[in-house]
């Protein structure tokens, strides 16, 4: 994601919202840039953590570990959180971390054992640099690309060794030994699935057929659940291709043959082979009743935006369709579910540790599970209305929900002086 990128989404909901010149300024205007360079055994390692509003609360947001980091996409991504958390209705801002580091090379390099001591050194590196503006009433970390609840341990033990106290609330998505909870892994998929499930409670016919992009945490989580209840996975990709069966799969068993030979169009060795060979821009387009979308940015876009023949789409992943060819989905009648709405699930689950963390209790999963339902129920209806009243997309429209709160925070506050 680039700024330009958010610039332009910004202007189309601005439009929508006749916003005034000033709003749109504060939106573009960051609380806290900090930028500094890790350095371990010589090598250097540039790093930022930004904040983009916290008129809402802490800031919040993950730190992603990956070579191709900037600060233009740092920057980009704390306006999605932003985003993101306001429209789940959060008491956080929004904020994002990263790290240029490649994760994947430093194995090859320096080997598991020597690789997982170097992202030690910079994960502890990383707090020894920003411990002072990280908090859990000031900015709340989270795991993003190449970072893990490990990562979240190295970071927590080293920011409470430097503050001299315990605060688990200062980064979610910590090991459970740590205060995290067992919601984390499945928050994404659980959240994207209630969704689902409210849209088809409001279809006639539940017998729906649905096709999973990207078979990982998310995507497989989703089609597990689906699976459970009954529904038709009819097919299924990871990035070696994808498998088609029009009665639908046992997910289960497709999981399996996954994790044993390494992907979903493999077969056991015994010979047992699952649905037919597709190709993943089959998949994309296949005649089904929703479209997963559970692996990479840009796969909808406006080459193939018109042969995409689902009538949902859901945006597990981020940015998967692009705005233009959001466009040219609408206008053909497709419902995507945007990805700040369907994969808010994570942001919520952070949420619901954060607060465990700083209320000292322990929440059982089943209390867990219905704060989820009931919040993600809340910001599905919330933007569905919207999108029905203004006749704008549900992308738009929750861009516009969320941008509502977030000004009216800063009015609140008498940081923006005419918002109406
Ligand atoms: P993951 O790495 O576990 O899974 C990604 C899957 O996509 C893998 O199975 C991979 O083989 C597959 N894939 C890669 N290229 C593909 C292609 N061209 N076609 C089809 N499949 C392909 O990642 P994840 O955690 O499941 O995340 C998936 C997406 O969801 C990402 O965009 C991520 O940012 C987003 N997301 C995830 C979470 C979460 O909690 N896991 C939260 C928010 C957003």
């Amino acid at each position: 994601m680039v700024f330009e990128n958010v610039v332009a989404m910004l202007d189309k909901v601005s439009k929508v919202m006749e916003l005034k010149e000033e709003e749109k300024q504060k939106l573009l205007t960051f609380t806290r840039v900090s930028h500094d360079e890790i350095e371990v055994d010589g090598e250097k390692y540039p790093t930022w953590r930004i904040v983009h509003n916290d008129a809402l609360g802490p800031g919040k947001g993950g730190i992603r570990y990956h070579p191709g980091v900037s600060e233009d996409e740092v920057k980009s991504l704390s306006f999605w959180m932003s985003i993101k958390n306001s429209l789940a209705g959060l008491p956080f801002g929004g904020a994002k971390g990263g790290v240029i580091i490649d994760p994947k090379a430093l194995v090859e390099k320096l080997g598991r054992k020597g690789a997982d001591k170097r992202l030690e050194a910079v994960s502890r590196g990383f707090v020894q640099k920003f411990h002072n503006v990280l908090g859990q009433d000031i900015d709340v970390p989270a795991p993003d690309v190449y970072t893990n609840p490990q990562t979240m341990g190295w970071m927590l033990d080293e920011f409470e060794k430097l503050k001299g106290k315990h605060e688990p609330g200062v980064f979610t998505g910590k090991p459970i030994a740590l205060g995290g909870i067992p919601l984390r892994s499945d928050s994404t998929a659980k959240g994207g699935y209630i969704m689902f499930k409210e849209i088809i409670s409001e279809l006639k016919n539940q017998d729906v057929t649905i096709a999973v992009q990207g078979f990982g945490n998310a995507g497989y989580f989703f089609a597990s659940m689906a699976g459970k209840d009954g529904h038709r996975v009819v097919a299924v990709s990871d990035s070696k291709g994808g498998i088609y069966d029009e009665n639908g799969f046992r997910v289960e068993e497709v999981k399996k043959i996954k994790d044993e030979e390494g992907s979903v169009v493999n077969c056991y060795k015994d010979g047992g082979c699952y649905g037919k060979k597709i190709s993943n821009e089959e998949l994309l387009e296949l005649d089904v009743d929703f479209l997963i979308l559970a692996a990479l940015e840009n796969q909808v876009t406006t080459e193939n935006a018109s042969k995409i023949k689902a009538k949902y789409v859901i945006e597990l992943a981020n940015g998967p369709v692009t705005t233009e060819a959001d466009d040219i989905l609408y206008n053909n009648g497709v419902v995507v579910v945007p990805d700040v709405l369907a994969n808010s699930g994570g942001v919520v689950g952070s949420y619901l540790e954060w607060v465990q963390n700083r209320t000292g209790m322990i929440f059982e999963e089943d209390y867990l599970v219905g704060r989820l339902d009931k919040i993600m129920k809340k910001s599905y209806h919330a933007v569905d209305q919207l999108h029905k009243d203004k006749n704008v997309n549900m992308r738009v429209a929750s861009y516009v929900l969320a941008i509502e709160r977030i000004l009216g925070a800063e009015k609140a506050r008498g940081r923006l002086c005419c918002y109406k």
